[in-house]
């Protein structure tokens, strides 16, 4: 459950106007009962000429700027009671009224009871105009997204949940990191035994990952089993239109956290205000830099022993502000990596106790299809399979619906509808079969599990699976040559088949030249380089980009080198295909009639020939 709790300790001004004036209503009527309900009866004239001969009018007063009389008179019950009439040019009435011994009043008689009066004529339009404006600033302050008025007062959107209900358990994988976290939970459940031994745990844990990868259920799952309240904010929601505004909510979060001791605070993406501060810039950095500041300020500040620990999430640790990591900061690191073929199995496990799966499911086989992924892809693969189910009618979700849906989140949506001509169909056959023969004749080459030429959303009109037994953390040099000749071995085809080129080939032109330029400046598997680091990889993560850190000169050789290496490897794949013409015409031909081919099947056709 999460609320918000934006928390105004001051009433809007408006209730008080409201009290204020219901006091006054009541004050009124207990004071001037009679008042209240005094009414004032309009006569006419001549009614008012006759009351005066009669001797029941007692005080009259004259409005000449209504036009009328005023005049308090006795009724028949003996009480009196006010009356007005319209005035008439009579000369003779002052005599008449004297004659009555009327008095001629210095006040007009009240209508209506004077707090009653001031109330209506002054205090309720000023009442009026103040909500209507407070309203009126209210919808204006909505509108320009900030508190105008309120600077330096937090009205920032903290996420306080009481309960995150998340548990270790909930996240698979990961046991280094949750092994990481344990030590704080046990903190959060009993602060005195630190406090009591001297010992002061670390204030904050950075939590470093790449997406995807469970850093913000981790650091729900640990408020969750310490059942300490969880206050989460993004760091872009610190960066505000107006300066000063983020570091308020600094301050704000870590004034409410530490009222809420124990708890967890934590800032997803804390490289939106940790980036490195930086001495140039025009300026617009301030806002950040502020910010970043005061949380600084705030970590050095609150007491350790309280109980409040800082967690904050990134994807990107090395753009952080050094000072960010220092001691008595986020001085512990707690990585959280893609998981490996056992954590993927172990996630793919948990997602699925949400879905109803059919009994027999081989979780190890998704899971060694699904090198790469993160633990939200692996969620969304099990959502697609069972939205699969759903389609096709089904209330269980089957091995099927798994194995599409991982190619749906890895490939994308099968293109059903893409029609290819016969002759592409061909073409993209013995382009597919070439990949997976040079997959198989070498012997360091992990093998094929899946050839298909379904045309998908992503633009691949086919493609060859292969998919390593275990996990692979080491290639070596002939692995990485495999490899690049596999990825040749499409076009070769192609080549040696059609005697011209396609289009097709692209992608694999693309990780090729990737492998082969990685092979020469990074990992040092060749002759000419030895091993030089010739790039530096920025982030790591994010997958980012290498940069060159040679001379131009070395530049162009390196490039020569790649090409040479690629040439090389296509060479041996086009040498492979045609030692074996007659097995790729006859593979080429099966999966052109069944459009895929399972690894087994592959598998068994080769080892009959
Ligand atoms: P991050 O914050 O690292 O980008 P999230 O914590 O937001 O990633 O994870 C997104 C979703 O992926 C989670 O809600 C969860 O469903 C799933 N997920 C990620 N990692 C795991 C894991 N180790 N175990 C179970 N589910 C996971
Ligand atoms: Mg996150
Ligand atoms: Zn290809």
């Amino acid at each position: 459950m999460t609320d918000k709790a934006p928390k105004n300790p001051k009433k809007p001004l408006i209730f008080y106007y409201a009290i204020t004036l219901v006091i006054l209503m009541l004050l009124n009527a207990l004071l001037f009962p009679s008042l209240m309900q005094r009414q004032v009866t309009e006569v006419g004239y001549n009614e008012f000429l006759s009351m005066v001969d009669q001797g029941q009018v007692e005080t009259v007063v004259y409005e000449t700027d209504e036009q009328r009389i005023v005049f308090e008179a006795k009724k028949e019950d003996g009480k009196t009671a006010v009356f007005k009439t319209g005035m008439f040019p009579d000369d003779k009435l002052v005599e008449r009224l004297d004659k009555a011994g009327v008095q001629f009043a210095a006040q007009i008689p009240t209508q209506t009871s004077p707090i009653l009066s001031i109330l209506l004529s002054y205090i309720f339009p000023i009442v009026l105009i103040i909500v209507v404006g407070q309203w009126l600033s209210k919808k204006m302050m909505k509108s320009m997204g900030g508190n105008t008025m309120t600077f330096g007062k937090a009205n920032a959107k903290i996420y306080a949940e009481t309960e995150t209900g998340k548990t270790f358990a909930d996240v698979a994988g990961q046991d280094e990191a949750k092994e990481a976290l344990a030590e704080i939970v046990d903190f959060l459940h009993n602060p005195n035994k630190y406090a009591a031994i001297g010992a002061k745990l670390p204030k904050g844990a950075l939590l470093v990952g790449p997406p995807g990868t469970g850093k913000t259920l981790l650091a729900k799952a640990v408020a969750g089993e310490a059942h300490v309240p969880f206050f989460s904010i993004s760091g872009s929601e610190f960066v505000e239109m107006f300066v000063g505004m983020g570091a308020a909510k600094v301050r704000d979060l870590f004034k409410q956290a530490s009222e809420k001791a124990p708890c967890i605070v934590f800032i997803d993406e804390i490289d939106t205000i940790g980036k490195k501060r930086d001495g140039g810039g025009l300026g617009g950095n301030d806002e950040r830099e502020q910010t970043l500041n005061q949380l600084l300020t705030e970590m050095d500040g609150f007491d350790g022993t309280k109980g409040v620990v800082i967690l904050a999430a990134t994807n990107r640790p090395e753009s952080l502000d050094p000072a960010l990591l220092r001691p008595g900061r986020f001085d512990r690191r707690v990585p959280v990596e893609l998981p490996d073929l056992k954590g993927r199995e172990a996630i793919l496990r948990v997602h699925a106790k949400e879905v109803h799966m059919s009994g027999r499911i081989d979780y190890n086989a998704i899971a060694r299809a699904t090198s790469g992924a993160s633990g939200a892809d692996l969620a969304n693969i099990i959502n697609e399979a069972a939205l699969r189910a759903v389609r096709l009618g089904r209330s269980t979700v089957e091995q099927c619906d798994l194995e599409e849906s991982v190619e749906v989140v890895i490939a994308g949506y099968q293109r059903k509808n893409a029609v290819l001509s016969p002759r592409e169909k061909e073409i993209v056959a013995y382009h597919e079969i070439g990949h997976a023969l040079v997959a198989a004749k070498q012997s360091d080459s992990a093998p094929v599990t899946k050839i298909t030429i379904v045309p998908r959303t992503s633009g691949a009109l086919g493609y060859t699976m292969q998919v390593d037994e275990g996990d692979r953390y080491l290639m070596s040099k002939t692995e990485a040559e495999n490899k690049l000749a596999t990825l040749t071995g499409g076009r070769a085809a192609e080549e040696l088949i059609f005697g011209s080129v396609t289009t097709g080939a692209s992608n694999d032109i693309e990780q090729a030249t990737k492998l082969a330029r990685a092979m020469i400046t990074r990992f040092g598997m060749s002759r000419k380089f030895d091993m030089v680091a010739l790039e530096t990889v920025g982030n790591s993560y994010l997958g980012g980009d290498a940069s060159l850190a040679c001379s131009n000169e070395t530049a162009t050789l390196i490039d020569q080198e790649v090409i040479a290496t690629v040439k090389t490897a296509h060479e041996k794949a086009i040498g492979i295909l045609q030692n074996n013409m007659e097995v790729l015409h006859r593979f080429a031909a099966h999966l052109l009639e069944r459009e895929t081919i399972t690894g087994e099947e592959f598998m068994s056709l080769l080892n009959r020939t």
